[in-house]
C-alpha cells in the first residue's frame, strides 16, 4: 500500500513448484519470460501504461511466513527486527527464526514476530516509524479497516465534470456497502469542469431532496467542492452554502499564490468542513502546491475542521506522513474517492491503505460516523 510500486513480487508455497511456475509463465498477459527455474520465475506482463516485471518465488511451507515477512520489508523495519533478534540470541532470515541451529519459527508470519516477543505488526506500519517499539509495549494502533467506512465524502456527478447521474452514483455507493454519499460537484470558477452556479447548486439540492424521499436506508448528502479563490475567499456566497450537508474547499488555480494563507482563510469560513487534496500533488508527475501543510493542519485543529485523504490512486493526498501528523494533532481525516466515473468508488481501498500507513484508527476518520453523526460533528463546532 505504498504510494507507488516497482516490480511485483509474488510468494507462494506449492506442493508442485513446476505447475506454479508454469501457471505464471503461461498466463495470457505475459509478454516475455525473462527467467524460469525450479523455484523462481520472472516475466514481463502487459499493463495499461506498458509493461511491468513480475517475480514469482516458491518456498517451502515451513518458511512461507518468514519469506513473506522478509520480502514485505521495509528494509528499515527488517534491520531493526534483526537487531532485536540478535539481542535475544536469535537469528532471523527469510527461512525462519533460529536459536543456534534450531528453527523456532517460519511457517506463519505471526510466528516470526511472536518468536521475538512481539504481536504481529500490520504490513502498512512496517517502516521503522516507531511501530516496533509500540508493538513491544503492546500499544500498536488498532488500524481502520474497509468495513469501518460508512460513506464517501467527495464525489462528482454529471452536473459538473463527472460522468455519473445522481442515481448511478447512489447505486455504486450502495454496492460498496455505504450508507451515504456526499455529492460535491465543482463551483462556478472551475469553468473547465462545468462548475455549478449558486442557482444550479440550489436546483441540485432539490433533486437530492426528492431522491432522498424515495431512498430507504441510504442518504445523499448535499455538498460541494468549492474553489478556494486566489484571495482565499470561497467561490460561493454564504447563502448558497446554507443547507448543505458537507463542504469541501479545494485549491484548483493559482498554485503558487499564497496557498497556505488561502487554505487557512478557507478553514475560517464557518461553512467549510474539509480541505480537499491538501498537497495538490499528482503521483504521475505534478509537484503540488507551495504550501506549509503543518500550518494548515494546525489551523484545521483550531477550527475543529477536517483534512481530506483523497483516495484517488494518482493523489493519495494527504500522504502517510501528513496523515500521522494530523492524527497526532487530533485533526479528523475525511476520506473522499473524488469519484468522476464508475471506477471511482473502488478507490476507497487505496485510501484505506494510505490511512493505515498513516496509523489512522476508527476514531480519527469522519467516514466512520453515521450521516447523523456527521451532522452532529458539524454542529458541535461553533
Ligand atoms: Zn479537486
Ligand atoms: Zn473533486
Amino acid at each position: 500500500m505504498r504510494e507507488t510500486i516497482g516490480d511485483i513480487d509474488i510468494l507462494a508455497a506449492a506442493g508442485d513448484a513446476e505447475a506454479a511456475i508454469a501457471a505464471l509463465t503461461g498466463w495470457t498477459r505475459v509478454r516475455r519470460v525473462l527467467a524460469a527455474g525450479e523455484t523462481k520465475a520472472s516475466v514481463l506482463i502487459e499493463t495499461d501504461g506498458g509493461e511491468r516485471q513480475v517475480d514469482l518465488r516458491i518456498v517451502a511451507s515451513d518458511s512461507f511466513g518468514a519469506a513473506l515477512q522478509y520480502f514485505t520489508g521495509s528494509k528499515a523495519h527488517n534491520v531493526k527486527l534483526r537487531g532485536l533478534a540478535k539481542d535475544r540470541g536469535l537469528k532471523v532470515n527469510e527461512y525462519g527464526v533460529f536459536r543456534g541451529g534450531k528453527k523456532i519459527a517460519g511457517g506463519q508470519e505471526a510466528g516470526i514476530y511472536e518468536a521475538l516477543g512481539l504481536p504481529w505488526i500490520p504490513p502498512e506500519l512496517r517502516e521503522d516509524r516507531g511501530e516496533i517499539e509500540r508493538a513491544g509495549e503492546g500499544r500498536l494502533p488498532v488500524l481502520i479497516e474497509r468495513a469501518d467506512i460508512r460513506g464517501d465524502l467527495h464525489c462528482h456527478t454529471k452536473a459538473s465534470d463527472g460522468r455519473l447521474t445522481l442515481e448511478a452514483l447512489v447505486d455504486l455507493a450502495r454496492s460498496m456497502g455505504h450508507e451515504y454519499v456526499a455529492v460535491c460537484d465543482h463551483s462556478r470558477s472551475a469553468r473547465y469542469a462545468g462548475g455549478l452556479t449558486p442557482e444550479r447548486l440550489k436546483a441540485q439540492g432539490g433533486e437530492i431532496d426528492a431522491l432522498n424521499r424515495r431512498l430507504k436506508g441510504f442518504r445523499v448528502l448535499k455538498g460541494t467542492e468549492v474553489d478556494i479563490l486566489p484571495d482565499g475567499s470561497i467561490d460561493f456566497p454564504d447563502k448558497a452554502l446554507e443547507g448543505l450537508d458537507f463542504v469541501v474547499a479545494s485549491v484548483h488555480s493559482a498554485f503558487k499564490k499564497d496557498v497556505t494563507a488561502r487554505m487557512i482563510k478557507a478553514l475560517a469560513h464557518p461553512a467549510v468542513d474539509m480541505i480537499g487534496h491538501p498537497s495538490g500533488r499528482l503521483l504521475t508527475g505534478r509537484e503540488g502546491y507551495e504550501v506549509d501543510l503543518e500550518k494548515v493542519i494546525e489551523a484545521a485543529r483550531e477550527r475543529g475542521k477536517a483534512m481530506e485523504l483523497n483516495c484517488h490512486v494518482d493523489r493519495l493526498d494527504l500522504g502517510d506522513i501528513r496523515l500521522r501528523m494530523a492524527k497526532d494533532k487530533g485533526v479528523r481525516i475525511g476520506l473522499g474517492t473524488d469519484t468522476h466515473d464508475a471506477d471511482g468508488p473502488a478507490m476507497m481501498r487505496f485510501g484505506i491503505g494510505q490511512a493505515r500507513r498513516g496509523w489512522l484508527e476508527n476514531s480519527d476518520v469522519l467516514n466512520t460516523l453515521t450521516a447523523a453523526g456527521l451532522a452532529a460533528w458539524r454542529r458541535s463546532r461553533k
